[in-house]
């Protein structure tokens, strides 16, 4: 989205189909605002189908408070105006309430931002606003006042959630951040205790590697060129599957010998092009993109495995909750999960930290997948497909074992079925 030449009730109308799209808000529920450069707020309206909103139904609130479009302005109105008024650096607020955060709410917690760095990077710490009737001045005021204290993120007590940012593609992407960090927590307390991160490690994650150095590609091979599109297909499906979210997921594949491509750091993960993608080639990367943070992490794997072609780091949440807890999930228990992952190794973050070259040493054909806890998994495969395949049984398999967890335990097959499956399927030891 390149929201400077958007108009504001297109965004709004771009973001409201994305969060109903993924059932983060109901047909009634959930309102959204920019404040344009002339001091009008564009607000979504209240009482229409969330799920057929178009750029027409998008209600213009000016500085004296007349309004012009076809509905009323949101009855959540007040607390926008109010957030507004106190923090000038705000441009934008989106309100929701998505199952998730809502049980928060109810149980008057917030989630722990520091069970992923990244979530704390993102949202910075989450305040919560007391109970006061939806759509009054006192619930404005309420608001406003936990804004005016710093926060971006907020949970209204026994309703929902308001994100603020510079625009509304940042609030969104705070909202996204906050209710996946929520529904992890919710399935890892029903697994085991979450592990906090302690705040030395949360620095570390957020220390930057410094950018590779520049170089203008010669061309781009056909080979190069189709593996861009076929990374954008899966890019785009791992995100529409939540497999991975708004700015989070790194794909990267090996175009030949030291030269891949990896995803750009940054970017909206919905709305990448095969252009975007940023070719790395002998430790430099491709003039006038930004590579993902991770880029000289995959270079290092690429150089010493020759059997990888294709890695994904991503963050899928029932994987997470495996993550957070340090519990291993268990893929002796159905012939595909073991057949596709054989067993996960697990490292905590700040081994990964400290040590990056540590995950390089687990892979291998026999262990492509290793779990860095309390941050990603990574997956490696000879191809993206292999990869995006092995990602998604990840997934399904930490979800059908949290579901087992809760129906009475797992019954894992045998060391005998094991060396059956390695047998029959010619599974590399
Ligand atoms: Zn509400």
């Amino acid at each position: 989205m390149k929201l400077a030449l958007m108009h504001p009730r297109d965004i709004i109308a771009s973001i409201m189909k994305r969060l109903y799209g993924y059932g983060m808000t109901t047909t009634s529920g959930g309102n959204l605002s920019i404040m344009d450069s002339d001091g009008n707020i564009w607000i979504s309206p209240g009482g229409v189908d969330k799920g057929t909103l178009t750029a027409q139904d998008i209600i213009k609130v000016k500085p004296d408070g007349s309004t012009e479009g076809i509905h009323n302005p949101s009855s959540e109105f007040p607390f926008h105006r109010s957030i507004y008024e106190l923090r000038p650096d705000v441009k934008a607020i989106l309100h929701a309430h998505p199952s998730a955060l809502v049980a928060f709410s109810i149980a008057s917690r917030v989630p722990n931002i520091d069970l992923l760095p990244m979530a704390h990077e993102i949202c910075g710490d989450i305040g919560f606003a007391p109970y006061e009737v939806p759509g009054s001045q006192k619930l404005g005021d309420a608001v406003s006042k936990v804004f005016a204290e710093g926060a971006n993120c907020i949970l209204l007590e026994n309703h929902g959630t308001v994100t603020a940012g510079a625009n509304l593609l940042e609030a969104f992407i705070r909202f996204e951040t906050l209710d996946y960090l929520a529904r992890i927590q919710i399935k890892a307390e029903a697994l085991g205790i979450p592990r906090p991160l302690e705040e030395s490690t949360i620095r570390k994650s957020c220390v930057r590697n410094p950018e590779l150095p520049e170089f203008i590609p010669a061309g781009h091979s056909p080979r190069e060129c189709e593996l861009r599109s076929e990374m954008v297909k899966f890019i785009n499906r791992s995100y529409s599957q939540m497999l991975a979210y708004s700015t989070g997921g790194t794909f990267s594949t090996r175009v030949s010998g030291n030269s891949f491509l990896i995803t750009p750091t940054g970017f909206d993960r919905l709305n990448v092009l095969p252009g975007d993608l940023v070719l790395v080639q002998d430790g430099y990367r491709e003039m006038g993109k930004r590579n993902s943070r991770a880029a000289g992490f995959c270079r290092d794997i690429y150089a010493k495995h020759d059997w990888i072609e294709a890695l994904i780091i991503a963050k899928p949440p029932n994987i997470m909750a495996f993550g957070v807890t340090g519990i291993a999930p268990d893929t002796r228990t159905i012939p595909e999960s073991y057949i596709m992952l054989r067993d996960i190794p697990a490292i905590s973050c700040v081994e990964h930290y400290d040590n990056p070259g540590a995950v390089s040493e687990l892979l291998s054909p026999s262990s492509p997948v290793v779990l860095v806890q309390n941050d990603c998994l990574i997956v490696a495969a000879s191809s993206m497909l292999q990869a995006f395949d092995r990602l998604e049984v990840a997934e399904f398999t930490a979800t059908s074992l949290l579901s087992a967890t809760r129906l009475g335990g797992l019954h894992p097959i045998t060391e005998e079925q094991v060396s059956e499956l390695i047998e029959a399927f010619k599974l590399p030891v």
